[in-house]
């Protein structure tokens, strides 16, 4: 018999173990200033990376959009849903990945459960770093494969679970290397030569989850596997018929982080795309994107390329604030984007840097299991190009005077 008093329970376990997690309501736009519980606080807690979540370009583009387009798309994209603004953008996400083909999907959640789900089934195996993000694991329990995890950004250990001595592989079935390539709690990045490496040798194919690269990292900004794989030099995601795996066969990204809005996307070839759009069920019955999102999410994309200085001007607030926070004495891990973890143990130390930042008007929240490993609680500071040396400063300042 279910007991009625489960939530109640549940609800009041969770805060005697301080991973209670309530909404706070922010009322004001994306920016490093937001208006949190009637005050102007700075903001380290967005993925708005380049800043372009509020920027007036991607503004109008959306509001002209409306005007065109209205409000929603009214249809999930095999039906009436998919309009020209999905195939430009699709179109521009390709030419800007280096791939054949791109599919948007209406969040970049959806856009792993929907890869994943499409390339690999039961009896399969994805093989994925211990500190994926929840959507790559969420994924693999809606395909039905088998799950095998490795140690955090560890190739050699990722190639002992692409080969398990004691078994023998039967052939028809398929593996899939899943990994973020900039790891969402810690900043930090995967051995994506490694892995590329390890999936070639045994025949598995490699998705790579670029939502926090996407924008930021790599010659043109396409990721991290454009600067690994010095893509358009190198083929990229272009797996021939019957080719033993390695490079990536598809690259998921979002809109919703450096590009400032909402909605995912995978990029790859042209036969990948097409298996995605038939076999994704996160594409296929759900409401497509609408098309104004679409526009917008153009146009943030044709700045993010224009304007290269934004990503080296976030990367470079990113190696000021590393360095100020190490010659504090603070554990920044392994982080080398815009993503700085300051790593302090249990949740209730990190709930109470929070607050004492808070205190001092800085809004830079907790991050707790499960979302991190037990023992791993942490402020997760992120950057944006907006930011200013005074603010890192600042931060810097706050934490040295909350610490004591
Ligand atoms: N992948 C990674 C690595 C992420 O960090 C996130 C978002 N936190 C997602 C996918 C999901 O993207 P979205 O927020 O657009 O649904």
């Amino acid at each position: 018999m279910t007991d009625p008093d489960f939530i109640r329970r549940t609800l009041e376990d969770l805060k005697a173990r301080d991973l209670y997690r309530h909404l706070v309501a922010v009322g004001s736009a994306a920016g490093p200033r937001v208006q949190v519980g009637g005050r102007t606080v700075l903001q380290f807690a967005s993925n708005n990376y380049l800043g372009l979540a509020g920027d007036p370009r991607v503004r109008q583009a959306l509001c002209r959009a409306v005007e065109k387009w209205g409000w929603g798309a009214g249809a999930s994209p095999l039906l009436a849903g998919h309009t020209d603004a999905h195939a430009a953008l699709e179109a521009d996400l390709a030419a800007f990945k280096h791939t054949e083909a791109a599919v948007v999907f209406s969040t970049g959640y959806m856009t792993n459960l929907g890869a994943i789900s499409a390339l690999v089934g039961r009896g399969d195996t994805v093989v994925m770093d211990r500190e994926n993000h929840a959507s790559l694991y969420d994924a693999v329990r809606l395909s039905g494969a088998r799950l095998e995890r490795y140690k955090h950004a560890d190739a050699v250990a990722a190639e002992a679970c692409l080969n398990p001595k004691s078994e023998i592989r039967n052939p028809k079935l398929r593996m899939l290397l899943a990994t973020d390539t900039v790891f969402s709690m810690g900043g930090d990045l995967a051995p994506l030569a490694a892995l590329a490496d390890a999936c070639r040798r045994s025949g598995a194919m490699l998705l790579v989850d670029e939502a926090h690269a996407t924008g930021l990292l790599g010659p043109t900004g396409a990721g991290l596997a454009e600067q690994v794989f010095r893509a358009p030099d190198a083929p990229f995601l272009e797996p021939a018929a019957g080719a033993a795996g390695g490079s990536p066969v598809a690259s998921v990204g979002t809109l919703s982080k450096a590009l400032g809005g909402i909605g995912g996307f995978v990029a790859a070839s042209r036969g990948t795309c097409d298996l995605i759009v038939n076999r994704a069920r996160p594409f296929i019955y759900s409401t497509a994107l609408p098309a104004a999102a679409c526009e917008a999410a153009r146009e943030a994309l044709r700045i993010s390329r224009e304007e290269p200085e934004r990503r080296r001007r976030v990367l470079d607030l990113a190696d000021r604030l590393r360095a100020a926070l190490r010659n504090k004495g603070f554990d920044t891990g392994q982080s080398a984007t815009p993503i700085i973890p300051i790593v302090m143990g249990e949740p209730e130390a990190a709930l109470a840097m929070a607050a004492a930042l808070l205190a001092r008007g800085i809004f830079c929240p907790a991050i707790r299991p499960p979302t991190v490993a037990p023992g791993t609680s942490r402020l997760r500071v992120s950057l944006t190009a907006d930011h200013t040396e005074e603010d890192v400063d600042r931060l810097v300042a706050a934490l040295v005077a909350a610490r004591g």
